[in-house]
């Protein structure tokens, strides 16, 4: 019984050690605009004495850290809104833990999905959503959330800061390597690249680019990214043309200059079944 016990407390250190590892840290972006990152999807936040808006919720077992990040910003601060850019986990599963009772908005495809999921709390889903572009103003900061035609899933959206100079754009960009395109929930590698182009031909010098995974961007790092993705996908496709199967061209791998953009979860194998895809 013992053994039990302390095997079950090793455990559970465990998870709280592997959970402590990832430190909340905030970017100030703009007067009551910062960029948070934990774990999960990137965080932007709306804070002053009006409240709180949070674009993306990460997980439910980061929430106490986000909640105490938010009110070194403001003390006592509660959340008004939350904006989830898609369904994913990594940028919804912390909704009900972190703002219960507030207003969550969100693409109307993304209410349709969580609600299909048994297991997502009711707490935490959208009880708002839309299509087209909506407005917001908080702390006398303008936003404005822009749903996307299917790209990363079929259900994506942006938050544009026009007077910050600043662009949320949630899954549409992944930082310097191989992004996840969700082809199973509705994604797609073109509409992917053409989103990517829309938003690049929409920003200037000096945006600063919240990408979904990875540090703060700008319109080179963007341009890089279209860059490599437009490059890669003519890549397979030249293969796919001499008559190579998936197999053969996953086995003959992109060519070098792409290594890096390769990682832990889109690895260059993944990328390029989803590329072959297209
Ligand atoms: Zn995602």
């Amino acid at each position: 019984m013992k053994k039990v016990t302390v095997l079950l407390a090793l455990m559970l250190c465990g998870v709280a050690h592997a959970q402590d590892k990832v430190q909340v840290s905030s970017l100030e972006l703009a007067k009551h605009l910062y960029m948070i990152k934990g774990a999960g999807g990137n965080i932007a936040a709306v804070v002053g004495p009006e409240g709180a808006l949070v674009v993306d919720s990460q997980y439910e077992h980061m929430a106490p850290q986000i909640k105490a990040e938010l009110e070194s910003k403001q003390a006592g601060v509660q959340i008004k809104t939350l904006v989830n850019t898609h369904f994913h986990g990594d940028h919804v599963n912390g909704n009900a833990a972190l703002a219960s009772g507030a207003q969550i908005i969100a693409h109307t495809n993304v209410l349709t999905r969580l609600k299909a999921d048994a297991k997502f709390p009711v707490a935490g889903l959208p009880t708002e959503t839309f299509v087209g572009e909506k407005p917001l103003r908080l702390n006398g900061v303008d936003l404005h959330l822009v749903t996307m035609p299917v790209s990363h899933t079929d259900g994506d959206l942006v938050v544009w800061f026009k007077e910050a100079n600043v662009l949320h754009m949630g899954d549409l960009f992944f930082a310097d390597r191989f992004p996840f395109i969700d082809l199973k929930s509705g994604g797609s590698v073109a509409g992917y690249i053409s989103n990517v182009k829309l938003l690049l031909s929409q920003i200037d010098d000096k945006t600063r680019l919240v990408p979904g995974h990875g540090d703060l961007m700008d319109k080179a790092g963007l341009q890089r990214f279209l860059t490599m993705m437009e490059q890669t996908l003519s890549e397979v496709n030249a293969l796919k043309a001499q008559g190579k199967t998936e197999d053969q061209i996953v086995a003959q791998g992109l060519s070098a200059q792409w290594k890096s953009w390769s990682w832990n979860f889109i690895t260059e194998e993944r990328w390029i079944r989803t590329l072959f895809q297209a």
